[in-house]
């Protein structure tokens, strides 16, 4: 039970599941636009639930919700003295759900919107942000942490010096926002590079992008480095015309982030997904914002996986229509969804 990160990387695929602000944001638990986690503490039964749909399906991590909950974020909703109580209650979640499985808890940090590359002041002010964040979530009890969605390789870098402060192991993603570079000017699998050379035990991407023009990036980062690499796209459809989900437009208007569902990809096309990344020797597939509990028993599934909620995975033959041996009579319905 609960075994090292790099012990589960050695003995195989790993999956994981994210996506929990989109997810409870659509269930009415979190506010869209400033998108704080403020669930962690108004309805902590909700993200409990969720946290164990992921569990069930397959995820062999549990990350901590306490993404955007930094103090920049909660000045923003006017909640700044709930920072420690939401970042120590969502580790807290995690860990309970994790020990009803097998699971991996994840500390979890973000971009910070507080960083700016020409001003170095900026540099210590997320530092402490981070500081704080990862002081609580280790004082509760993880086992690695997840830096992510990082914009600036600059940023990235001060998050991997705090874990590595903690004495932590670290997986730290860039977010594919723009279409070679991050927004300090490191081409993706450079920025990449440079974080395994500083000691990230696991680098890639995450977010923003879906499986389509995701996973030529991670091609890249793939040859470029030798620890592992993790690649958790979104579950949409981007393309080369919309690279990002960002970019995505439905009837002229921007589908981000909640009118994004036109866009969203199927469960095969997930699966699907998950095979093909773990053909290019990705050590760690994942699934980001927009996922929901069926994409990542779909996943597990693909990769061989037997997880708890398979035992109602779909069985279509058992479907009245699309059974071996439809009826005479039932057939005629067949007959009039195809005609
Ligand atoms: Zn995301």
């Amino acid at each position: 039970m609960n075994s090292s990160i790099a012990e589960r990387l050695r003995s195989g695929t790993m999956l994981g599941a994210e996506g929990y602000v989109f997810e409870l944001e659509r269930r009415g638990y979190i506010k869209a636009g400033p998108f704080v986690p403020e669930v962690v503490l108004d309805f902590p039964g909700a993200l409990r639930e969720l946290h164990r749909e992921f569990l069930r399906a397959g995820s062999d991590v549990m990350v901590a919700l306490t993404y955007y909950a930094h103090r920049e974020k909660l000045r923003d909703v006017g909640r700044e003295h709930d920072l420690e109580a939401m970042n120590r209650h969502a580790v807290r979640i995690a860990r309970e759900v994790a020990s009803e499985g097998d699971a991996l808890v994840a500390g979890n940090v973000c971009n910070t919107w507080a960083y700016d590359p020409d001003d170095p002041a900026t540099r210590e002010t997320v530092r402490a942000m981070y500081a704080e964040q990862l002081g609580w979530a280790a004082e509760e009890g993880i086992d690695f942490v997840i830096s992510e969605t990082n914009d600036y390789l600059g940023e990235a870098l001060i998050a991997l010096e705090v874990i590595q402060g903690l004495g932590l192991p670290a997986m730290v993603t860039m977010a594919p926002t723009q279409p070679d570079e991050t927004r300090d000017g490191y081409e993706y699998a450079e920025a990449c590079r440079i974080l395994a050379a500083e000691g990230a035990q696991v680098v890639g991407l995450n977010c923003d992008r879906g499986p389509r023009t995701m996973v030529p990036l991670i091609a890249e980062i793939r040859e470029a480095v030798g620890c592992a690499v993790a690649i958790q796209p979104v579950p949409y459809r981007t393309d080369a015309a919309a690279p990002t989900m960002q970019a995505l437009r439905s009837a002229g208007q921007q589908a981000f982030p909640i009118a994004l569902e036109p866009f969203a990809c199927t469960r095969f096309e997930m699966a699907h997904f998950a095979l093909q990344a773990r053909e290019l020797g990705v050590d760690y597939v994942g699934i980001c914002c927009g996922a929901g509990p069926h994409h990542v028993r779909a996943m597990a599934e693909a990769l061989g996986r037997v997880v708890p909620a398979g035992k109602y995975s779909p069985s279509m033959e058992l479907h009245p229509m699309f059974r071996a041996d439809v009826s005479a009579k039932d057939a005629a319905f067949l007959h009039s969804w195809n005609a």
